[in-house]
């Protein structure tokens, strides 16, 4: 007697027994043929995709039953794994690849593997490098920290020590001549001007660096703001046995703040000052250039190699090592201008040879 019948598997279940109402069931069948095509064929197709071909054999003859691709594919059987349906001992699962043969499977996916492995070693040597370089920026700017408190102590300790032993042999009135009375007021006033300098710069750094200091951007003659400079400077660059020329072109106008300006030249002068040891001259030079007018200071120094130009913009950096007088510095000068430029869209330029002299160019938007 026929049973209930499912969509497309037919089943057939046998009952035994009287009456109607107290049937049993002893079993059921089903057609392997139709439950291969119906329910493991799409099963056999979602496995296969399209790099195995697989089949249902029946067992000793090898004729398919079904395959996942053509019967003409199914025919080639190179290198077919068979294997036995234990439910069904009279049918055998046939498997092999598509179009490739395995070895080309194995090589393809071997050759992917190594792409996608080489690839991640790149990302993770580039990731190392960026959080190593970061690391070595941190750890910099920590030591750049703590050697510039120790040279703010040193260019302020110094200063005021000197300040306090003069002052008090003035007032103790052991000042033996009017002539070193004047050399110790003139002692005076020098180290309280350089007490203000410094105070002065790490001021005008931290408010740069807070941007609490607004720039008033305007058109400026360079040639009369260079003057102005050079004016009062006129006696502190001769005093030092320095020699100075002005080059380039005349009368160009340039779009800065007049106190930027003066802060970024001064500071270069004063380096180029400092940092000059038998060759005592300067030249500064101006020109135009690709929208920008630039003035120039080069000096015949000590120079700085190329690897230190590389630092010598960054906070609190200084060039280890030299001379007593090139000791002396908190190393914000450089990084102060470099802001100050920024901040007027303009740009500092480095050009040096150790041992010959260095040139900073200060690049402003032309007016
Ligand atoms: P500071 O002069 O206070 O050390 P700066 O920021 O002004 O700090 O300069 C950073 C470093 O650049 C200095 O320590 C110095 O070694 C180098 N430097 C700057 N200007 C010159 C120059 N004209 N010649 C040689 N070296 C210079």
């Amino acid at each position: 007697m026929a049973g209930p019948k499912s969509d497309s598997i037919p089943t057939f279940i046998f009952v035994m027994g009287q009456p109607p109402d107290r049937l049993r069931l002893a079993g059921f069948f089903i057609d392997p043929r139709v439950f291969i095509e119906d329910v493991v064929g799409p099963r056999l197709q979602v496995v296969a995709r399209d790099q195995f071909i697989l089949s249902v054999l029946v067992h000793g003859i090898d004729s398919a039953v079904y395959t996942t691709h053509s019967r003409a594919e199914v025919d080639t059987r190179a290198e077919a794994v068979t294997k036995a349906l234990w439910l069904m001992p009279d049918y055998v699962l046939g498997i092999r690849t598509a179009g490739e043969t395995l070895q080309q499977i194995v090589r393809e996916r071997t050759y992917t593997n190594f792409a996608l492995l080489a690839g991640l070693d790149v990302i993770l040597i580039i990731a190392a490098v960026i959080i190593f370089r970061n690391l070595k920026r941190e750890v910099d700017l920590a030591q750049n920290k703590t050697e510039f408190v120790s040279n703010v102590s040193h260019e302020l300790r110094t200063p005021l020590a000197l300040i306090s032993m003069f002052a008090e042999t003035l007032e103790l009135d052991r000042v033996p001549s009017e002539e070193k009375k004047r050399e110790y007021y003139h002692i005076l006033s020098k180290e309280a001007q350089r007490l203000t300098g410094i105070v002065n710069k790490i001021l005008t750094f931290s408010q740069t660096e807070a941007r609490k200091k607004q720039l008033n951007i305007e058109a400026l003659n360079l040639d009369d703001e260079l003057r102005a400079i050079l004016n009062t400077y006129d006696f502190h660059l001769r005093n030092k046995g320095f020699d100075y020329s002005i080059e380039g072109v005349p009368a160009l106008r340039i779009c800065a703040d007049r106190e930027a300006f003066i802060e970024s030249l001064v500071n270069i002068v004063d380096n180029a000052m400092k940092y000059s040891e038998d060759v005592k001259r300067l030249v500064f030079t101006r020109g135009q250039e690709n929208g920008f007018t630039w003035i120039a200071v080069k000096d015949f120094g000590v120079g700085i190699s190329k690897e230190e130009q590389k630092h010598i913009f960054d906070k609190f950096y200084r060039v280890p090592g030299g001379n007593l007088a090139r000791s002396r510095g908190t190393g914000l000068g450089l990084s102060l201008v470099k802001q100050l430029m920024e901040e007027q869209n303009g740009k500092i330029l480095v050009e040096s040879t150790p041992g010959k002299g260095t040139t900073f160019t200060l690049c402003f938007p032309s007016a």
